[in-house]
């Protein structure tokens, strides 16, 4: 009896303890060069993120992906076509299937929009010893153009994920960014080390290749070198003390790896959240020269405030730590990687091996899923089954009950609502440096207003036809 009525529920929790079941490999901590498991680390899942599975889980698996363009497409292909081969045989009404589907779609970015905007918990790592350092050398502010996390929210991001240190990088030719955030940093985070960054484009045409500039205290105009990049290099070295570093080189592959080699640049970023990943063999190529010139490879954040987690830590062994102000904690980092100190630095990842090609992307949903349920522990397994009732019941609740999805709706187009207001405000503050946050903050307007239509007008209808029938 229960079965019957309630077997699509009953399906699912069945569907999720089969792939639990699995022997797939959980996530791990794992050494970014070699790839193999690292010790010395924990990683710290606060108890909440174990509550919230369900919607961390989705955010940490799209942000964890090396392609997520692709792969978002792919979800939203197979989501289409499902949707059509359910309903095709049923209905024949092209105007309501096209209705549905737009609904659908809807549906479809408002979980884009959770997952790129919601402030989810983070997991943390934790390095068993106090001379092991976290630090992330590439992140950015709303000073940058496309930057929608103000400084101090840079500053909280790190903090969460346990960075003892971290660069802040806008572009194309601000220290703003990172200024703010050191006086913020003074008043209210004593324990925050920044590190003043810039990241720049040293152009030919319109190609260039994009560099980070660490420890400065002034911007470097990097138009003034067009693309001799031996010169930048040799003016962050002496001039500043600073060091270079290039971010993601496999998405434009500008330079070869080799002439970048010999114009100076301190290392290489083997690992950006944020920017889709190189194929494995490239990441091959960029390791090869760095073990060949003895460059410093490091995995960084890039993070621009869009999405909660990341998944990347570089760690750095500096001695004495705890005896150092942070001023030299600074310089102690800016050293390390201006005298190469390859062997003081780890990239480490929360991740697990898992194919990324793209047979992958195009029967994403199936092979995402497979390896995101599979891999979960006993805790979240449980979260999701909670949380598989709830929905259930709620879904229930609304087709009794039809007016609850309106008012969900009429919830969730406020939140938009006062989002895009937000951001708005946010955009009026930096205006000089920043684009995006006047684009975000009108589409989460027009969606929010465009939402509260499509909520409010059955009622209004229904009620015009009650009092005309009166
Ligand atoms: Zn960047």
């Amino acid at each position: 009896m229960l079965s019957t009525k309630h077997g699509k529920l009953i399906f699912f929790i069945i569907f999720l303890f089969i792939l639990f079941l699995l022997p797939t490999p959980r996530l791990k901590l794992l050494d970014g060069v070699t790839g193999l498991p690292v010790e010395g680390y924990k990683i710290k899942i606060p108890p909440v993120a174990y509550i919230l599975e369900p919607f961390v889980g989705t955010s940490q698996y799209f942000w964890r992906s090396t392609n997520f363009r692709f792969q978002t497409l792919s979800w939203l292909a197979w989501i289409v076509i499902f949707y059509l081969l359910f309903n095709l045989k049923r209905r024949v009404n092209l105007l309501k299937e096209l209705r549905g589907l737009f609904k659908v779609i809807i549906s479809f970015t408002l979980i884009c929009l959770f997952i790129t905007l919601a402030p989810l918990p983070k997991y943390s790592l934790q390095p068993e010893s106090s001379e092991e350092i976290l630090v992330d050398l590439h992140s950015h502010t709303t000073y940058s153009h496309e930057g929608i996390a103000t400084p101090e929210e840079n500053i909280r991001w790190h903090l969460a994920h346990g960075f003892d240190v971290w660069a802040i990088t806008d572009h194309p030719r601000t220290l703003e960014g990172a200024r703010r955030a050191k006086e913020i940093a003074k008043e209210k985070y004593p324990q925050a080390v920044i590190i003043t960054g810039q990241e720049v484009k040293c152009y030919t045409g319109k190609q260039g290749e994009n560099f980070l500039l660490l420890g400065i205290d002034e911007v470097v105009d990097e138009r003034k070198y067009g693309r001799e990049i031996a010169k930048v290099t040799h003016l962050v070295h002496e001039k500043y003390k600073g060091a270079v570093i290039v971010p993601h080189w496999w998405r434009k592959k500008f330079h070869t790896l080799e002439k970048l080699a010999n114009s100076g640049v301190d290392g290489f970023e083997i690992y950006t959240a944020r920017v889709l990943g190189p194929e494995e063999s490239i990441r091959e190529a960029i390791k090869n020269v760095c073990q060949k010139n003895n460059l410093i490879m490091i995995g960084s954040s890039n993070w621009h405030g869009w999405g909660s987690a990341s998944h990347i830590w570089t760690s750095v062994h500096i001695e004495n730590w705890s005896n150092l102000n942070n001023k030299e904690r600074e310089e102690a980092i800016v050293t390390a990687l201006r005298n190469r100190k390859t062997n003081l630095f780890k990239v480490i990842l929360y991740d697990r091996i898992e194919p990324q090609n793209r047979l992958r992307y195009l029967f994403e949903p199936f092979v995402g899923m497979f390896y995101y349920f599979s891999s979960l522990n006993s805790p979240q397994l449980l979260s999701w089954i909670i949380w598989s009732i709830i929905f259930y019941f709620l879904l229930y609740l609304i087709r009794i009950r039809p007016i609850f999805l309106n008012l969900a709706v009429i919830g969730i187009a406020l939140l938009l609502f006062s989002k895009g207001v937000i951001f708005l405000n946010l955009w009026v503050r930096y205006l000089e440096y920043n684009e995006t946050l006047f684009v975000l903050g009108n589409i989460l307007l027009f969606s929010g207003a465009l939402l509260l239509i499509m909520a409010i007008l059955p009622l209004v209808h229904k009620k015009l036809q009650v009092t005309s029938n009166k």
